[in-house]
């Protein structure tokens, strides 16, 4: 197992949610870590929180969407600590609506963030992972969404289905440069961005919160139980420290038994 100490992680929306709990932990791990989020405050206060428990921590102000913000902030990061071993392109928002009703500027947000913010992180970070063929590992925050669709959610299940794509792309170019990648596709995990759906979907489909949670959301899981931060925070550290080449090009699915390949 590669040890994590002294590895360079950049994760992007690591200012809350899951992408905040991988950051703790590869930290605690011993990896320094960059905290990017288009929430600079927030960003700031959670590398500030992990440099007070003892790890080592950067607040990055980037909107992964703006290319020239993604390039500063990942030149940044190489600038302060001398190279990226691992990008967790993580970023993400969810906007719900029937097909019919969701608004093309909506569509363009949602794919924006996810997709072009897949790729924009991964071509700033491959200018470092290749040069002198260095290496490293990229994980995309994928979904159960990366492969089933659920009513509502037509941006953000054609988005997380296209990042399984770009992940496997890059496997293949990424090889000769021992660069491996991955996706983690987790099912619902508490954070701010399921909080902000269970009433919104509770409205559309004329449901109480609490049957939107037993009903809709896990409703296909074998035990009826949340995936957690840490359980996906694992993973991402299980994934990092693998030794080979063996796993690239991986959709890992972290559900319950939601989804089941
Ligand atoms: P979250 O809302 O807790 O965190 C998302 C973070 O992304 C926030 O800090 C936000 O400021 C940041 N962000 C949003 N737009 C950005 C942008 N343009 N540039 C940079 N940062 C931006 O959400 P989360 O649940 O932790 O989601 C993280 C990822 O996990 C997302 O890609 C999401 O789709 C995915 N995911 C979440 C769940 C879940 O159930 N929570 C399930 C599957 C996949």
């Amino acid at each position: 197992m590669s040890d994590m100490k002294g590895k360079v992680a950049l994760i992007t929306g690591a200012a809350s949610g899951i992408g905040k709990g991988i950051a703790e932990l590869y930290a605690r791990e011993g990896a320094v870590v960059a905290i990017a989020d288009i929430n600079q405050q927030a960003a700031d206060a959670t590398a500030a929180a992990i440099n007070q428990a003892g790890g080592k921590a950067i607040g990055i102000a980037m909107n992964v969407t703006d290319e020239a913000a993604v390039n500063a902030g990942t030149d940044k990061v190489v600038a302060e600590f001398g190279h990226l071993d691992i990008l967790i392109s993580n970023a993400g928002v969810q906007i719900i609506n029937p097909i019919e009703q969701f608004a093309f500027a909506d569509w363009k947000k949602v794919l924006a963030i996810h997709l072009d913010g897949g790729f924009l992180t991964t071509k700033a970070a491959l200018k470092h992972m290749y040069k002198d063929d260095r290496g490293g590992m990229v994980i995309y925050m994928g979904s159960v969404h990366s492969h089933e669709a659920s009513k509502l959610k037509s941006a953000y299940v054609a988005a997380k289905h296209g990042l399984l794509g770009l992940a496997r792309t890059l496997a293949k170019e990424g090889a000769p440069h021992k660069v491996r990648s991955h996706v983690i596709c987790p099912g619902f995990v508490r954070t701010p961005l399921v909080e902000k759906q269970i009433p919104e979907q509770a409205e559309e489909l004329g449901l109480s919160g609490d049957e939107v949670i037993r009903n809709v959301m896990l409703k296909d899981t074998v035990d009826g139980v949340f995936t957690t931060v840490e359980d996906i925070a694992q993973t991402a550290l299980y994934l990092a420290r693998f030794p080979s080449a063996a796993l690239t090009g991986q959709s890992i699915v972290v559900s319950h038994g939601w989804h089941m390949q």
